[in-house]
């Protein structure tokens, strides 16, 4: 098997070089990048599994290197745990909103963010549905041709709620924030988010009938797609 590829976005050095020297002997394959910008160039040149993303960074900032990253094709599915100094970023909320997958506060002891880091590789190589079509709960959502269907029947969407049950309905248990949604969900439409994103989810409800109530509310948070399994959703608190 190929080792998971991990990308470093750290201005501290020492730390950079403590966390390369613990994911290595791991079994990762460790890069690094000392500021945003390079972060980000690195990502999409070639996408890591995991990025571990501090926040507070030279250039681009971490929070906005997530929302570059998240706006990306080719960059949104990967996972990223957020590092944050700041007391008052230590917020759930925040985390989701910024379109983390996972934070950590420092100072961090090694060890359970190593932990957090393979809980999270777990996640993506067992978590996610193949890429093009999803099947859930009676609802099939094909990517290629642009279909969502509920038995079979046309759901007739439009683009941006079409892009909405997709990322929710990928991910089923994970509460996105709804800015996460904005980003996720702009497409060359743009003006169609000049409406909130609550809005463009009361319709989707509606068009999906009785099964509207798949998409949960995440009070506080956002939404999520309701998982398979209780025991799938993740905790929210
Ligand atoms: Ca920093």
């Amino acid at each position: 098997m190929p080792k998971p590829r991990i990308l470093i976005i750290e201005d501290e050095r020492a730390l950079a070089d403590v966390l390369t020297y613990n994911l290595d002997k791991e079994g990762f394959e460790v890069s690094w990048a000392a500021d945003g910008q390079d972060g980000v160039r690195k990502a999409q040149a070639s996408p890591p599994e995991i990025i571990v993303l501090d926040l507070m960074l030279p250039i681009i900032e971490g929070y906005e290197v997530c929302r570059i990253l998240r706006s990306d094709p080719k960059t949104q599915n990967i996972r990223i745990l957020m590092l944050t100094a700041r007391s008052e970023e230590v917020d759930e909320i925040v985390g989701f909103n910024m379109g983390a997958d996972d934070y950590v506060t420092k100072p961090f002891k090694i060890k359970p963010l190593i932990h957090r880091i393979k809980a999270l590789l777990r996640r993506n190589a067992s978590g996610e549905q193949p890429r093009d079509v999803i099947q859930a709960h009676g609802i099939e959502i094909d990517r290629v041709n642009h279909l969502a269907r509920a038995d079979g029947d046309d759901l007739h969407l439009t683009p941006t709620e079409f892009r909405l049950l997709w990322t929710l309905a990928r991910q089923p248990g994970r509460p996105f924030g709804r800015n996460e949604l904005m980003d996720r969900c702009r497409g060359e439409d743009a003006n169609a988010l000049e409406r909130t994103i609550d809005v463009h989810v009361r319709s989707l409800r509606q068009k999906l009938g009785f099964r509207g109530d798949l998409i949960e509310t995440v009070r506080g948070v956002g939404y999520r797609f309701r998982a398979e399994s209780p025991e799938m959703s993740e905790p929210l608190a």
